[in-house]
């Protein structure tokens, strides 16, 4: 697998530190509001990720944080915890801010199809691996206490990591123009890993820490929760561009300061999603949800397979014209698939010919563009089997999760029989089967699609269940 990694700026070969397990840290959702769609074109491509390596054979551990606390208005030590804005705006309390909009966060990433993170921590959840951090950072003189906060000196870093085009000098000025000196940092780029003298006196969710009561800054949380669940080490960390500076770089700094090693190998960040006006943003109030996208009559697979479309790392423009396009697309791709029969034999050699296009152009840095044109090339070619082509696409849509395969629901069980099993006592195997592998009975699971398989039905497993066809 070859993925662009942000660091080094360049496409590189992916080997994990440890082959057995890939590490992978996905910065998560501040649940003070909705995630708007461009929000989520980030959480589905690091979907894309996830499967494309376990498609190449990889066990994965993905660890994501919810940041329920302590994320200024801006992303460096100014203005408002987001979450306390949210509460105050809705009239709520912070829990129950934090609560309804993660519950709402999860069902979009369930709408979207995207595979839930091994682990899943809010930040509020960690305050001790906080404290355990800071005061090593403490320590080893990396950080310093001034006037009740305690800070992390970025001049003690022999490289303050830069991802894209910031130029060092520029820093303190092009990326916080609206941010008031805060004058007990020694360095403009310092930020404060634990706060106790907040300018908002109203702060909700405060805790006991050796430099008094307070909280955490946003940035030490993903590098301790990651810590916590992945070790010194992580293979492969993602968000969104917006995440590159000042949180990602300062990630870096703060746990290379405190591992005393290269932490974190190869970095992915996914480009926004535009509007013709610009970027889609909370502050902007360009902000398109995934249920007011649904009231507008668009399915989340069809906004799945619009960012598919495009590459991770380019731009993406919104606008309705281009999603309707998109559907279209869309639309035909399933039509071709309903249409086809289960008929033929599966051409073994036809179908891994594909599997290794699709492969190689998922393998390069996941561009899913170009493993959609595969699929429409499969489905076009006149010498393969239907059947070829079915077991084409479930396999594919291990990856791409568009649900292909759902329309085939009705046409498999119209299929024709050759076996004395009538549907209901076929049915009723696979729901046994359910259970056992709900039970992680695992042989005897096989065990029923084995003799199952000796009457001529074949299970096909989908994202909605299990489906079978008669040989
Ligand atoms: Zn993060």
């Amino acid at each position: 697998m070859k993925l662009f990694n942000s660091l080094t700026r360049t496409v590189e070969k992916f080997v994990p530190k440890d082959k057995n397990e890939v590490k992978v840290y996905t910065c998560g959702p501040t649940v003070y509001n909705f995630a708007h769609i461009g929000n989520l074109r980030t959480y589905l491509m690091e979907d894309i990720l996830i499967k494309t390596l376990k498609y190449n054979g990889y066990k994965v551990k993905r660890v994501m944080n919810i940041t329920d606390v302590g994320h200024l208005s801006n992303d460096s030590d100014d203005g408002e915890d987001k979450m306390l804005k949210g509460a105050k705006r809705e009239n709520k309390s912070v829990e129950e801010i934090a609560l309804f909009y993660t519950d709402a966060f999860f069902k979009d990433l369930k709408d979207l199809n995207v595979l839930m993170p091994d682990v899943i921590e809010p930040a509020t959840h960690c305050i001790d691996s906080f404290i355990k951090v800071i005061s090593g950072l403490i320590e080893k003189d990396f950080a310093y206490l001034s006037g009740g906060n305690v800070y992390f000196d970025t001049s003690k870093v022999d490289k303050y990591h830069i991802f894209y085009n910031f130029k060092q000098e520029d820093l303190g000025v092009a990326v916080r123009e609206s941010v008031t000196d805060d004058e007990n940092k020694k360095n403009k780029n310092d930020f404060a890993l634990w706060f106790t003298n907040s300018k908002f006196e109203h702060q909700a969710l405060v805790w006991d820490s050796p430099w008094g009561v307070g909280y955490p800054g946003w940035h030490i949380e993903c590098s301790c929760i990651a810590m916590k669940h992945l070790g010194d080490y992580v293979d492969i960390h993602c968000g969104g561009i917006d995440n590159a500076f000042p949180h990602h770089t300062n990630e870096i700094a703060q746990s290379e300061a405190y591992l005393g090693h290269e932490w974190c190998h190869t970095w992915m960040h996914v480009m926004h999603l535009q509007t013709q006006s610009g970027k889609m943003s909370k502050s902007s109030g360009e902000f398109l949800t995934l249920t007011v996208f649904k009231q507008k009559g668009y399915t989340p697979m069809q906004y799945r397979y619009f960012c598919l479309e495009s590459h991770y790392r380019k731009p993406l423009i919104f606008s309705y014209q281009i999603i309707d396009n998109s559907v279209n697309s869309y639309k035909k791709l399933l039509q071709r698939i309903s249409n086809l029969k289960f008929e033929g034999e599966i051409q073994k050699e036809s179908f891994k010919a594909y599997k290794t296009k699709f492969k190689d152009a998922i393998n390069n840095d996941l561009k899913t563009s170009l493993a959609l044109k595969v699929l429409f090339d499969a489905l076009k070619d006149g010498s393969i089997s239907d059947k070829t082509k079915l077991a084409i696409v479930k396999d594919f849509d291990s990856v791409l999760s568009l649900d292909l395969l759902s329309n085939e629901e009705e046409n498999v069980k119209k299929s024709y029989g050759t076996t004395s099993l009538s549907d209901e006592e076929i049915l009723k195997q696979i729901g046994e089967r359910q259970t056992a592998k709900k039970n992680k009975d695992y042989a005897q699971a096989d065990s029923i699609r084995n003799a199952l398989s000796s009457e001529g039905i074949i299970l096909i497993d989908t994202p909605n269940g299990t489906i079978f066809t008669r040989n």
